[in-house]
């Protein structure tokens, strides 16, 4: 199965994506974590992405697209995928589904967790305290939230044209939540 996790920056896409990878046994691929892995290595581009991730802004679209079409490439990537973080853009959109073509393994399903501002901004400033992470500051929070807006929102119409789009409350426990994404996958919810 060939999942498109779409939400707001603290909607729990993260969250969820870690949870369907227990009961799907399907990689996890966030673009996100890799750009964060790339910083971590002290790479050139992972420092420059690096700096733009800390203001909030997208890391240009063709430092992700190579990224991503690396571990696209892995052979786990056989068994299905469950992306977080991409597409964050109709460009990057259009691109991951030529990518997909080329390598025969097409969107089965696109969910988008749905979830007011104001939740976020308390999600995020709990992750904050938590992770630490450098994007997680107030100021980029804002930041992001209206990069999601202006950017990321038009790409849920991408998939509602094709008939893709599943949209889940992204408020409650992250139990609930996680039911509401297996029943749009018609994945039995069992007690483990
Ligand atoms: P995330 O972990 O998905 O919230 O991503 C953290 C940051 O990494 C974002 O705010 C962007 O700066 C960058 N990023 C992650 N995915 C993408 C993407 N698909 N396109 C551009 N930038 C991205």
């Amino acid at each position: 199965m060939r999942i498109v996790l779409l939400g707001p920056p603290g909607s729990g896409k993260g969250t969820q994506a870690a949870r369907l990878v227990e009961k799907l046994g399907i990689p996890h691929i966030s673009t996100g974590a890799l750009l964060r892995e790339a910083a971590a290595q002290g790479t050139e581009l992972g420092l420059k992405a690096k700096e733009i991730s800390d203001k909030g802004e997208l890391v240009p679209d063709d430092v992700v697209l190579d990224m991503l079409e690396e571990r696209l490439h892995q052979p786990d990537v056989k068994a299905g995928f469950i992306l977080d973080g991409y597409p964050r853009n109709l460009a990057q959109a259009e691109s991951l589904e030529k990518v997909l073509e080329r390598i025969g393994q097409p969107v089965d399903e696109a969910i988008l967790i749905d979830i007011d501002a104001e939740q976020i901004v308390q999600r995020i400033a709990k992750r904050a305290r938590e992770e630490g992470r450098a994007d997680d500051t107030e100021e980029t929070v804002r930041n992001r939230l209206r990069v999601y807006a202006e950017q990321t929102a038009p790409v849920a119409d991408f998939y509602a044209q094709r008939g893709l789009l599943t949209r889940v409350m992204g408020d409650g426990p992250i139990e609930e939540i996680l039911q509401r994404i297996l029943s749009v996958l018609n994945i039995e919810h069992g007690n483990d």
